[in-house]
């Protein structure tokens, strides 16, 4: 099929680390940036000290990267205020004038590579490999949906009707938006959601995540620079109590989150229980994705894209595997290979280049992963974990595990790190093992190497999910190729980096006139 694409847009090419003459100096240069102290607060902050928070890295606790000044809660309601104040103006600067502006941001988030993919790894613990692909995918973002607004808004739809009458549909933004982040993506999902936002005409307040302020607020100061107003694009740094006074806000006309279930339901609940405009709400949570292998799939490759959908960024993607599902003849012979390349696995310091799988975000990320391991362990399954280097205990090190477990239904929760379970199936069961997938309730991910045809017809006829990858790893979408979103407890869509995402953020407007 031949693809359906905008003509003048490229996703960027980003930092080639396989030359030695692009990577040494880009190391070099890196180091240089090891030292500098970074500082988030408040886009309009009253001149009163709030409370700060020294944010320290994953790696190394002993070692701050800055710090966080946390939003008050009259400074959330100004915000909110001001960009409520500040919308009309920009949805009249329409979508060309828009996306000028966007690009222009993503043309200095290029300029300042290096101290965005500093930060991805000292402040969220992100590999070089992993820092790079996130740069890349906040600048496709930010020209991607420059070119939705540009293709959306600048000309209205014209709609049919009988002689006489014309019908004209427009795109404008909503009012206020709040985009609540993670901090898996610091940059890419801070990023993303609010340059969607923006793209479609609304104000953006955005919440980092507390422990990613840092580059988020790096971002916002490279939207600004680029010319897109302050009132426009403000950064409410804190922690839960800033989400919660956002949502609280009947201001807002819509919230984009990425995070957990739990906390989506919470925001569902603090919107639903506003005056005010009824609020769009975009969410992207978790997965509990699996991986089925069956007896005609190859072991290489299997064990290539297992290892990299489990481990890559320490597990710590929505996307990632969780867990493997191997058909019963072939079980045995493809856990062999894949225990070995797990056992080759380097773990250590993300600015370490042989790094494989570094550390997870924080000490209550770890304990929970810790927790579960345990539990698994006092239930009796086979648990093969790798052992820690004794120079890790100063940072949130949780060793790469594998645990045998029956079916994905003995799982409770999402196990978000380095961990991997895996479970077996006779030829017979693959459509139970869909439905129990299914059964579940997300719906996010979902790999499957076969090299039978029929058997994958069946698996996507018969899954729900979001994304669905066929021998290949199930991680790393790309903005625009493979739009990413789940359904069920995974999220409501649209799929970021697609088609149908600015959209949402944008309200529909019909003038009919008799002529
Ligand atoms: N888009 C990312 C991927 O495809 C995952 C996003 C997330 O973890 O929230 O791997």
């Amino acid at each position: 099929l031949p693809a359906d694409i905008f003509p003048g847009r490229r996703n960027s090419a980003g930092v080639d680390l396989a030359d030695p003459l692009v990577r040494e100096p880009l190391l070099e240069r890196l180091r240089k940036l090891d030292d500098r102290q970074w500082h988030a607060e408040p886009t309009f902050r009253h001149p009163h000290e709030g409370e700060t928070a020294p944010i320290t890295m994953p790696q190394d606790l002993s070692h701050e990267v800055g710090t966080r000044r946390d939003t008050l809660q009259a400074e959330v309601g100004e915000a909110i205020a001001r960009a409520k104040e500040a919308q009309p103006a920009w949805n009249a600067l329409g979508g060309s004038q828009r996306a000028v502006l966007l690009e222009r941001a993503a043309d200095a988030f290029e300029a300042h590579t290096d101290e965005l993919i500093s930060l991805c790894q000292r402040e969220a613990g992100k590999s070089l490999v992993d820092g790079v692909l996130e740069v890349r995918e906040a600048v496709d973002f930010l020209r991607y949906y420059a070119n939705e607004a540009r293709a959306m808004f600048d000309r209205p739809l014209l709609l049919p009707g009988p002689t006489g009458e014309e019908n004209r549909l427009t795109l404008a933004g909503r009012g206020v938006f709040a985009t609540i982040s993670p901090w898996n993506f610091p940059l890419a999902i801070f990023t993303g959601p609010a340059a969607a936002a923006l793209a479609a005409g609304n104000t953006v307040v955005a919440k980092p995540a507390e422990q990613t302020p840092l580059i988020a607020s790096l971002a916002v100061k490279l939207c600004h620079d680029a010319g897109i107003p302050r009132e426009v694009f403000q950064l409410l740094p804190g922690a839960g109590d800033v989400g919660g006074w956002i949502t609280s806000d009947p201001g807002l006309s819509g919230v984009a989150f990425t995070g957990s279930t739990d906390t989506a339901h919470a925001i569902n609940r603090a919107l639903a229980a506003r005056d005010g405009a009824i609020a769009t709400f975009i969410a992207e949570t978790g997965g509990q994705n699996a991986m089925i292998v069956d007896s005609s799939a190859l072991p290489e490759q299997v064990t290539r894209d297992v290892i990299a959908s489990a481990f890559q960024s320490a597990g710590q993607r929505c996307s990632a595997l969780r867990v493997l599902y191997l058909q019963d003849d072939v079980a045995d012979e493809m856990l062999e290979m894949i225990r070995g390349a797990f056992e080759a696995l380097t773990i250590g310091d993300p600015e370490d280049l042989a790094t494989d799988v570094g550390p997870v975000i924080d000490p209550d990320a770890k304990a929970a992963l810790e927790r579960h391991i345990a539990r698994r362990k006092r239930g009796g399954s086979t648990v093969w974990r790798r052992k820690l280097d004794g120079s890790l205990a100063h940072g949130c090190f949780v060793a790469p595990t594998i645990i045998e477990v029956d079916s994905i239904l003995d799982l409770k929760r999402e196990n978000f790190g380095p961990v991997l379970h895996v479970a077996r199936f006779p030829a017979s069961g693959l459509e139970q093992v869909v439905d129990d997938i299914n059964t579940v309730g997300y719906g996010l991910t979902l790999g499957l190497h076969s090299r039978i045809e029929a058997t994958r017809r069946t698996v996507e006829a018969r899954a729900r999910v979001g994304n669905f990858y066929v021998n290949r790893n199930q991680i790393g979408a790309v903005v625009e190729s493979q739009p990413f979103g789940g359904e069920g407890l995974s999220g409501t869509g649209p799929k970021a980096g697609g088609p149908h995402y600015v959209a949402r953020f944008a309200t529909e407007r019909v003038v009919c006139i008799d002529t």
